[in-house]
């Protein structure tokens, strides 16, 4: 039996799978997405600070959530979030919409390249034309 502490009450339990949280808080953090989510629907263009403070939820475990495109936000700003690439507001995930079209893009260019440097045109051996002739 695998028994661990909860990363978030310190309760031990019965680790089986995944984040190291005890069913309760894993529940709870469910139950927390849930409400960050319809509260979303319902309040579209509150910032993630209060979002946070109207569901009582962590700011970090927002943006957690939005950086693993769970959750999205209506607005960039409100997000807080920038892209690792090029450092634009972004509403979730990592990177901003042109950045994912440039690394696919740059994924297509790698895979059309092609992989040898185009042949030298064989010369055809002009030993069979070079025949003494004066038979
Ligand atoms: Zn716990
Ligand atoms: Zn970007």
């Amino acid at each position: 039996m695998d028994v661990r502490n909860c990363r978030k009450c310190g309760r031990i339990f019965n680790y089986i799978a995944g984040p190291h949280i005890c069913p309760a808080c894993a529940e709870k953090m469910e139950e927390d997405f849930q409400k960050v989510k319809q509260y979303i629907r319902e309040n579209p263009n509150m910032t993630i600070v209060e979002t946070a403070t109207a569901c009582e939820v962590d700011v970090g475990q927002i943006k957690q959530w939005l950086r693993e495109e769970r959750l999205t936000l209506s607005s960039a700003e409100g997000a807080e979030l920038v892209c690792e690439s090029c450092g634009k507001p972004i509403m979730s995930g990592r990177f901003c919409e042109e950045c994912k079209k440039d690394v696919s893009k740059g994924l297509m260019d790698s895979v059309a390249k092609p992989k040898l440097p185009p042949q030298p045109e064989k010369k055809e051996s002009s030993g069979n034309k070079m025949r003494f002739l004066g038979r």
